[in-house]
């Protein structure tokens, strides 16, 4: 195989390096949950507080904590995402993350992780089969006031500069990739190079507009082509944008670039990945500016009697009903959420806590993953690993005079529901997550 012509003319004498390195086994790494800590047995990924290398490829389908959201399955170059998040110094009190660019989740996942409890986070995903995936990982992960969108990036320009933080991690050609992914090295081409360039820039001009003054954009992609990382970059310069140094170590061999860093898998334990930070000059508004303007909460909707028990902290939180469903959010992002909800298609808007079913509310399965579950309220199912796996395929649970619902936890982390039927526990893990691998 050959290198695209641009990779092997920015290299020079490294070409060969790094088509030997194309030839070797990709590392295996992951990113753990600090929310629901477990014990692996791995080495650190330097650059990412919680990513470990593993020594071998387990079978991850079959690990009930893959499944709690322990931790998520991560190409290690691309958790530098972390020191371009800490060199954004502290964001305000209050601040609002988008991620206009979102599945299957990891960097979603993994400014979950990094930014403070106070942050509203959207993510955002365009295609509908990529975004189910999207919010699964997200709802895994268990982060309260995370907003799930499904909107195109000029769709959020209504919004005017909303965000203290956009991450851009876009669509690309995907070089970096090759080792792991065959159909990336198939679909290559110029023209895909030209077409991604052409998709970059329009999604780069609507992320900008979404940027507070005083707030942040990260660019990143898992390519190496100029066309599609410093060209990008310097034309948001070009108009004003500051670059910021990320900080790495010379020892994790990461190349510097324009306001930013390159991956090379001969260079750096990991995949492809050209990442990249910019500050909007200025003094950011505390409020969303744009056409729109600040939405007030309206206070209708509260969580009803039975529900208000299955929610920690509940009296600090707004409750959204949207048909069946009901979300809880932080009372404080009420107004900014309903504004995301007239602009924008926004599948979720908080954590679902409850849906209405037969004349009852049921506990939603995203709670019982979540932050905001109160695992006190619920009787509890405490499973080893092989009824967790058997939980996991869609399996009934014995027992004797069962009634209501009850919490199925693994290793004391909330997995999902069970509703009582007398002899026994029927399973309410959602069909489409089920585990088929025997
Ligand atoms: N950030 C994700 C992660 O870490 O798991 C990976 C994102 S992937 C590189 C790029 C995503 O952008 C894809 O899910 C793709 O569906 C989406 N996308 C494709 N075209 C887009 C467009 N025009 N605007 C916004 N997103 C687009």
């Amino acid at each position: 195989m050959a290198l695209p012509p641009a990779v092997a003319g920015l290299l020079g004498d490294e070409a060969g390096e790094l088509l030997a390195a194309l030839g070797q086994p990709a590392p295996v790494s992951i990113r753990l949950n600090p929310a629901k800590p477990v014990e692996m047995a791995g080495s650190p990924v330097p650059w990412c507080t919680q990513g470990r290398y593993l020594p071998e490829r387990p079978v991850f389908t079959l690990d009930p904590f893959l499944h709690a959201g322990a931790y998520y399955v991560q190409e290690a170059g691309s958790m530098v995402l972390e020191c371009a998040v800490k060199a954004c110094g502290l964001l305000p009190d209050g601040a609002v993350a988008l991620d206009l660019c979102a599945a299957p989740g990891g960097k979603a996942t993994h400014l979950a992780a990094l930014l403070p409890g106070s942050a509203l986070l959207v993510a955002n995903e365009t295609d509908p089969a990529r975004q189910a995936v999207l919010t699964e990982n997200v709802w895994k992960w268990g982060r309260p006031d995370t907003v799930l969108t499904q909107a195109a990036p000029e769709d959020f320009e209504a919004l005017g500069a909303f965000c203290d933080l956009v991450l851009v991690d876009a669509p690309c050609s995907g070089e970096g990739m090759f080792r792991k992914d065959p159909h990336a090295r198939a679909q290559w081409g110029e023209n895909l190079v030209e077409t991604c360039a052409a998709r970059q820039q329009r999604i780069l001009e609507s992320a900008w507009h979404l940027v507070k003054p005083g707030g942040h954009l990260i660019y990143s992609t898992c390519t190496w082509e100029v066309r599609e990382n410093e060209d990008q970059v310097q034309r948001l310069v070009d108009r004003g944008a500051v670059p910021v140094t990320i900080p790495v170590e010379e020892a994790w061999g990461m190349l510097p670039a324009t306001a930013g860093v390159r991956c090379y898998p001969h260079r750096v334990r990991g995949e492809g990945f050209f990442i990249a930070l910019l500050h909007k000059p200025g003094r950011g508004p505390g409020e969303a500016i744009g056409r729109l303007g600040p939405h007030p909460g309206n206070g209708t909707d509260q969580l009803p009697g039975e529900v208000v028990p299955w929610v920690r902290e509940a009296e600090t939180c707004a409750a959204i009903r949207r048909e069946d469903v009901l979300y809880a959010v932080e009372a404080r992002w009420e107004g900014r959420v309903r504004t995301l909800m007239a602009a924008l298609r926004t599948t979720a808007p908080g954590t679902p806590v409850a849906r209405y079913k037969g004349g009852a509310w049921w506990p939603h399965p995203a709670l019982a993953l979540g932050g905001r579950c109160h695992h006190r309220a619920f009787a509890t199912l405490d499973l080893d690993r092989a009824r967790a796996l058997a939980y996991l395929r869609g399996e009934a649970l014995p027992g004797t005079d069962t009634d209501g619902f009850a919490l199925v936890r693994h290793g004391g982390m909330g997995l999902g529901w069970a509703k009582g039927a007398g002899k026994r526990w029927n399973n309410l893990w959602p069909a489409a997550w089920r585990i088929r691998m025997r």
